[in-house]
């Protein structure tokens, strides 16, 4: 179903204002539409597609199945949009998210090249005022921050990183002009899950590539293909029993949990098992894997030896092969990259390796970097380097609330939230697919988030109150909830950015949902059949209805 509510002024006071224009917060904006609200939406990019806008680099592609990642809210959509690839680059998604917005006639109702600077609760009227960059100020009922978790790129504190001559470029910030690689020496910093794709999508081009690496990760393939028209036919026959599936699913993705743990099988058998996760698909080597995976420290570390040993068999150099076996983490402790011939690319005569760890760099040059070894001349160097996860954009948009309290300060020790969408003090703000929320296919979470927040809204409206609040005991009960859980081996580890980490000074806190999907709907469902009471709710002292 189209939307239905048809404001164009962004200046009129609205009932729902969302940041971002990535693959949440253009569904939300489609379903507040739909339910009948005035809507805008702001997005700092020039165009649509969050993630898929920012991060163009050569190589950036979903690890998730294309078709899993797509919008399932309407059929013919997904019958008319044929993704080539089961795992789609970055171009072809960002075509397919112009399409929806296109289809859906959105774009009427979205504001590019403004970025929120701040965002303050006007307690007697309950509502937001929101600047725009420009001083343009918002005035909105619900105010809903679909900002992405990984979507404010961080760059390392490097000595004389702005002294360099060359071309720098950061994955997630990528221009949206082609990069001429040919024939230039180029370095790429960080080994996470945009440098092992940049890296052997850009290796033939180059006259030569030194990658910098920080920590060795557990890299497995991807094992991608282009979608057969057979299998084209198929995702539309099961179109129904898909969506079922990744709507219920516990990580939102479409493959098999298996049935048996490490040392039921033989070690032929689980040489033979390990062999067919390393030939299945993306994710799968996670949730298709033996089931103690994740619990048994013994069968984490069979399943990484074997990785080593191919690692050995694949990179000619053994002194570069052992760099790139991760030494101080388990799999899955890290979120695990999926790459496409990464460890090949270390065979071609014109790249090499630098492990940090033992040569650290020293500062940028004018022309190159320094480490302990000597400075190294580069004509582009990509920072491939990773994000502020989860908290970053939110922390970045000069949030205040009841009081004039800053959000900044309320989570000065990390997020507190109700369900991944909310948080005390900030009434009427939302922040679908922001910190608490997601452990699996991003869309199939964000989409659950979103579904819920268009509900509570309606909610409210339907009952006559325009103020919304959790209570704190809500947000208490789920917040400690996400820091027990986090705690658990089957959670990513402390080492991950998932926690932080990454980022001097910020918080150790557990930045996803450390207790899943399922249990996102049983709060869900619960908070439906209290009649919201976890939440406030009441009519502004200076309501205008
Ligand atoms: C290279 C890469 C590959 C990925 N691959 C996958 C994958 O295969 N599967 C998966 O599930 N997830 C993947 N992810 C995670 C990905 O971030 C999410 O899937 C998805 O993009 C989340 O969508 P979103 O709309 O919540 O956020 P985003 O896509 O990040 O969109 C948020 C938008 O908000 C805007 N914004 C932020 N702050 C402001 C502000 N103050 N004012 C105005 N606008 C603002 C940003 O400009 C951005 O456009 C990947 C991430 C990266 C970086």
């Amino acid at each position: 179903m189209p939307p239905v509510s048809d404001n164009t002024g962004p200046t009129d006071d609205l009932d729902v204002l969302v940041v971002g224009a990535g693959i949440t917060g253009i569904y939300q904006l489609y379903r507040a539409l739909e339910a009948g609200f005035s809507a805008t939406l702001v997005e700092a990019g020039a165009g649509v597609g969050g993630t898929w806008f920012w991060n163009r680099y050569p190589g950036a592609r979903f690890d998730s199945e294309s078709y899993t990642y797509a919008y399932l809210f309407s059929k013919e959509l997904f019958d008319e949009w044929e993704w080539q690839e089961h795992f789609a680059e970055q171009p072809e998604t960002e075509r397919y998210i112009n399409h929806v917005v296109d289809r859906f006639d959105l774009r009427r109702h979205m504001r590019f090249g403004a970025r929120v600077s701040a965002a303050e609760y006007d307690e007697p009227t309950g509502m937001w005022n929101v600047t725009l960059g420009d001083g343009t100020v918002l005035r909105t009922r619900f105010f809903i921050a679909a900002t992405g978790v990984l979507s404010v790129p961080f760059f390392p504190a490097v000595e004389g990183r702005d002294d360099f001559h060359g071309q720098s470029l950061h994955t997630g910030l990528w221009p949206s002009t082609p990069v001429d690689f040919a024939g230039k020496r180029v370095a790429v910093i960080g080994t996470g899950s945009s440098g092992v794709q940049i890296i052997p999508a850009i290796a033939d081009e180059v006259a030569s590539l030194t990658v910098y690496q920080r920590t060795a990760n557990w890299c497995t393939p991807l094992n991608n293909a282009p979608i057969t028209p057979d299998e084209q036919r198929q995702l539309r026959a099961d179109f129904e029993a898909i969506r079922e599936t990744l709507n219920t699913s516990v990580s939102g993705f479409l493959h098999t949990a298996h049935d048996r743990a490490t040392f039921d099988d033989s070690h032929e058998e689980r040489q033979a098992f390990f062999e067919k996760m390393w030939n299945s698909p993306g994710f799968s080597k996670l949730t298709s894997h033996y089931t103690d995976l994740l619990f048994d420290p013994a069968a984490n570390a069979e399943w990484c030896a074997f990785i080593a040993d191919k690692i050995r068999s694949i990179v000619s150099d053994p002194e570069t092969a052992e760099k790139l076996i991760p030494t101080d983490h388990r799999f899955a402790e890290k979120r695990p990259p999926f790459v496409t011939d990464y460890y090949e690319t270390y065979n071609k005569p014109n790249v090499s390796l630098v492990d940090l760890k033992q040569t650290p760099i020293v500062r940028m040059t004018a022309n190159g970097i320094e480490t302990a070894e000597g400075v190294r001349e580069f004509d582009i160097v990509v920072w491939a380097t990773g994000f502020d996860f989860g908290t970053g954009a939110l922390a970045r948009m000069g949030i205040r609330g009841r009081g004039g309290l800053a959000l900044t300060d309320y989570w000065a020790d990390g997020p507190k939230t109700f369900l991944g969408v909310h948080t005390v003090c900030l009434p009427n703000l939302f922040f679908p697919g922001g910190p608490h929320a997601a452990a699996g296919n991003n869309p199939r979470y964000n989409g659950d988030q979103v579904d819920f927040v268009t509900d509570t809204l309606v909610y409210v409206r339907d009952h006559g109150y325009d103020v919304i609040e959790v209570s704190a005991a809500a947000e208490e009960r789920w917040t400690s909830m996400i820091d027990r859980g986090a705690a658990l081996s089957t959670s990513f580890g402390e080492s991950s950015y998932f926690f932080g980490t990454n980022i001097p000074g910020k918080p150790r806190k557990y930045l996803l949902n450390s207790a899943g999907r399922p249990k996102l709907f049983k709060e869900i469902s619960r908070v439906r059949e209290n009649n919201y009471d976890a939440f406030e709710l009441s009519r502004a002292s200076a309501s205008s209805r």
